[in-house]
């Protein structure tokens, strides 16, 4: 176990579902890693726990092994067995637990959408706070993340306080407000959490259905500052269409809450070392740019020869949800090849009936000289899609932060966005003459109707074939666009120091 009193930083615990590149659904795996790296390289220590998923990519840990520890923990009023692993990824020391539960709650080969993730996940933070307290660590802070960990909060201070894990203030990020955890009340007894106390409207009664427990209230009530991934969506879900019902609980706890824009790892996501790319390459020499949109285009079967060499590639990486503006993603496909532009999209659903809508428009375009549907999760792919791409569309109902846009730009792939949360916030059209032209670096658009996205769209595309300089100039500068988690860190070290200088200054 590593022994955190001889660091001078803060010592950060993050409690997490997911985490890069081993147990990735979507922003929330880029963001506890791209974190702690940062947070790492500025001298804290960070250390990570995560559920042992059988479904991991175990190729990504270094060292693991089991450490010699027995740990067990509460759960539907009984004690259970867990292993504890430990294992480096991305060079940040992480725990991994492996609950003995007959139940096999991380055994199924997939990492959400399990009928009872309520309690797999209720179950695991139980289980979180317990190896803290079996194991002697005293962090400074406790960050937990989104509906699936923010049940450390009440578990922290109703069960752990009182039993001597004191040291820590807890910070809590909500990455989206759409999923909620919430559920029948009589659920949260099973980690131990007396529901007759919890199910109040100030605490963890669900704002919309009184007899359910809402676990993101609770993270939210309970921590000492509490942040989501961007101004924007900061200020969204203060109203109804954005906090789903939880805005007036934002509002109630305004004062501790904030938004900040999430970074990209820039090492794991660099074009001038990226190994996952045939042909590296950076803002001073595009060559490889072009080459790696030559390649993909032959492994896909894309056409590639006299005037279509010319066509723009637009790229789409991403969960087909509601959220992502499905239909938009599905009429940029169309409108696309109506304007004479080659399109990929890299995706997949959850939801059935989207999974076979988009199977159809798969098949459809089955061999389809120009357009081409990968309907699967594939990192390494994604990878040469940003690569390959020149437009990237990301048209978002609404969209918390969103990470696709500024990796995009990094591998010189010029966003087509919706404004709305963290996209308004990185991404500022280049017609827009109320900014700064200096930051000027993608398209933007309002509606969430077709004409928008067309309009922006189809904007994009007429540059790109008219304007072959200009857009080789906007390329460089997106590229070089800071996106690095450097100054949005120092943001989260700045909270971390109040709540833990307000500690001091209470036990003082
Ligand atoms: P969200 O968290 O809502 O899914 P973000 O834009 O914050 O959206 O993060 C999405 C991340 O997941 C990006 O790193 C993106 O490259 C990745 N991603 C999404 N879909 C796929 C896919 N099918 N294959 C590989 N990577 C994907």
């Amino acid at each position: 176990l590593i022994k955190p009193h001889s660091r001078p930083g803060l010592y950060i615990v993050n409690i997490s579902a997911e985490m890069a590149p081993v147990a990735k659904v979507g922003g929330l795996g880029d963001v506890v890693s791209g974190l702690s790296r940062s947070l790492q390289r500025k001298g804290h220590l960070v250390e990570i726990i995560l559920p042992k998923y059988d479904c991991m990519d175990y190729t990504r840990i270094k060292s693991l092994k089991e450490l010699d520890l027995e740990l067990h923990s509460f759960f539907d009023g009984q004690i259970h067995k867990n292993k504890v692993w430990s294992g480096i990824v991305e060079g940040l020391p992480v725990y991994f637990i492996e609950p003995l539960h007959p139940a096999k709650f991380f055994w199924r080969g997939r990492f959400y959408s399990e009928p009872d993730d309520f309690k797999r996940f209720t179950y695991f933070c139980r289980a979180a706070l317990e190896f803290l307290l079996q194991s002697g660590k005293r962090p400074d802070v406790i960050h937990s993340h989104d509906w699936h960990t923010a049940v450390v909060a009440p578990l922290y201070w109703d069960i752990y306080v009182p039993l001597g894990l004191d040291s820590a203030r807890l910070a809590f990020t909500c990455h989206n407000f759409e999923y909620q955890g919430a559920e029948p009340a009589v659920a949260l007894a099973s980690c131990g959490l007396s529901v007759r106390e919890l199910l109040r409207p100030d605490r963890m009664q669900d704002n919309s259905f009184p007899n359910k427990i809402n676990l993101l209230k609770g993270g939210i009530v309970f921590s000492n500052v509490v942040t989501t991934v961007s101004p924007t969506y900061a200020q969204e879900v203060l109203r109804p269409e954005g906090g789903k019902g939880l805005q007036g609980t934002l509002a109630q706890h305004s004062r501790k809450f904030y938004g900040v824009l999430n970074g990209i790892d820039d090492e794991a996501w660099n074009p001038a070392t990226d190994s996952l790319l045939n042909h590296q390459y950076s803002a001073d020499d595009l060559s490889g740019k072009e080459a790696n949109k030559q390649m993909l285009r032959e492994r896909l079967g894309l056409v590639t020869q006299g005037d279509d060499a010319r066509r723009p590639l637009v790229g789409c990486i991403t969960r087909l949800v509601p959220q992502k503006g499905v239909h938009l993603i599905r009429h940029s496909i169309y409108r696309t090849l109506e304007r004479g532009g080659q399109f990929i999209l890299l995706g997949s659903s959850p939801i059935p009936h989207i999974q076979h809508e988009f199977e159809g428009i798969a098949r459809q375009f089955e061999n389809h000289p120009q357009i081409r549907l990968v309907l699967k999760y594939d990192e390494a792919l994604s990878h040469s899609i940003y690569a390959a791409s020149d437009i990237f569309v990301i048209p978002s109902i609404f969209e918390p932060c969103g990470l696709t846009q500024m990796i995009a730009m990094r591998y010189g792939s010029i966003p087509v966005v919706r404004e709305t949360g963290g996209l308004a916030d990185s991404v500022f059209d280049v017609d827009n003459e109320s900014i700064p032209i200096e930051k000027r670096n993608g398209f933007s658009f309002q509606s969430l109707d077709e004409g928008g996205l067309n309009w922006a769209l189809d904007r994009a595309m007429s540059y790109y074939a008219q304007n072959p300089d200009w857009w080789e100039k906007l390329v460089r500068k997106a590229m070089k666009i800071d996106f690095s988690w450097d100054v949005s860190a120092d943001q989260y070290v700045d909270f971390y120091n109040q709540i833990v200088t307000n500690v001091h200054a209470t036990r003082t």
